[in-house]
């Protein structure tokens, strides 16, 4: 509702033409679908099939999608939710995930990647979890919140690959029993070393999952 009202008072600006009213308009949104993403979700190799992961990877999971890179519109897109508080913009980033993403087995329980507390209390609201119930109610798919962050505070954005790396290996656990026979689906925002899925998955996987496949709106190359 505040954000409705906030709308009234300063109204959404799509994030790649500018047309009011709205953060990602139709038309923007389709050149972002419309442009497949081919590069390895892990190392950002250049790929030749649609497997989302190169032949020189091993990564813990056995399919991955990314919508795009993390520039231009999906980079504005994305920040203005994370860090200027367009919370509305869940549903735009859910929609992209639910056009991009084939038609999923019934089977499959939507994973969002946990937040740290921190970053939810800051926001007011726990950004991956809005996307991941917004996708699986547009999928008709369950959802499962019981991977959590381990990690109070973290300063992600600034870190280098080796901080990011050592921050992944401990961030996650998970406080339950998992099924064998369920296809977990993890959603993650922006992809950069591909640490936070391999740790994300390989806690599913020691609690009991089989397969884990992975999606992520984004993925940035490090400097
Ligand atoms: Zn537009
Ligand atoms: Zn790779």
């Amino acid at each position: 509702m505040i954000d409705g009202l906030l709308q009234i008072i300063a109204p959404h600006h799509c994030c790649g033409c500018g047309k009011i009213g709205t953060l990602l308009c139709q038309n923007c949104k389709y050149d972002i679908i419309s442009e497949p993403f081919v590069l390895c979700i892990a190392c950002g190799t250049a790929l030749s099939g649609k497997s989302g992961i190169c032949a020189g990877c091993t990564v813990p999971y056995s399919r991955a999608w990314c919508v795009g890179q993390r520039q231009e519109v999906l980079e504005r897109l994305i920040d203005s939710y994370k860090f200027s508080n367009a919370r509305s913009a869940f549903k735009s980033l859910a929609g992209l995930f639910d056009e991009y993403l084939p038609t999923m087995p019934a089977n499959v329980v939507v994973v969002p990647i946990p937040t740290v507390n921190a970053h939810i209390r800051q926001r007011g609201y726990d950004h991956m979890a809005l996307i991941a119930r917004c996708f699986a109610k547009q999928r008709k798919l369950k959802i499962d919140t019981s991977l959590l962050s381990r990690i109070t505070t973290t300063r992600q954005r600034d870190a280098g690959r080796r901080v990011r790396t050592a921050q992944a290996k401990v961030a996650f656990a998970c406080n339950k029993q998992l099924d064998p026979d369920t296809i977990y689906l993890l959603l993650d925002d922006v992809v950069t070393t591909g640490a936070t899925l391999k740790y994300a998955t390989k806690t599913l996987k020691g609690n009991g999952a089989q397969t884990v496949w992975v999606t992520s709106i984004s993925r940035q190359t490090l400097d």
